[in-house]
């Protein structure tokens, strides 16, 4: 017993890049890994299955609506990883979501609703009603935008 094999396989970086991993020996085991226990993590504690889910779904910024293009011209229109309620421990795909790097930056440790107020949100016509599907899902329980009493 134990066929000898290679394996090569690759991981997907948050960044794009792919990490090449190659194993040589040992009898073949499952690869796959079961969703619900993790499986690979990035440096976000984001398992690959709700990051998969959130690029999936988000294609736009969840705030302002910029589209994520392949290649964006500007560094600010770029996708960047939110937590749509400050709450680190959320990771959740109501929680987890994708907007771009000019939303995240201003929104920075702000509170939902309170960011929503601000000159950046009122400039750009970003409403509780203009905002992604998941982000009024998050206004709806938690009406205080999770910012600190
Ligand atoms: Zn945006």
């Amino acid at each position: 017993m134990g066929t000898l094999i290679t394996r090569t396989w690759y991981c997907r970086w948050p960044t794009g890049g792919r990490v090449k991993h190659v194993a040589h020996g040992g009898t073949a085991r499952r690869l796959s890994v079961d969703n619900a226990s993790g499986g690979g993590m990035n440096r976000w504690s984001i398992p690959d299955w709700l990051e998969g889910e959130v690029i999936a779904r988000d294609r736009r910024c969840v705030y302002c609506g910029v589209a994520f293009a392949a290649q964006s011209v500007r560094r600010r229109d770029r996708p960047s990883r939110e937590h749509i309620i400050n709450d680190a421990r959320r990771i959740t795909r109501a929680n987890i979501a994708r907007c771009c790097i000019g939303c995240n930056a201003s929104k920075g440790t702000k509170g939902l609703v309170a960011w929503l107020q601000s000159p950046y949100a009122m400039a750009r016509g970003i409403t509780p009603e203009s905002v992604a599907a998941v982000v009024r899902a998050a206004l709806q329980s938690e009406p205080s935008g999770g910012s600190t009493p």
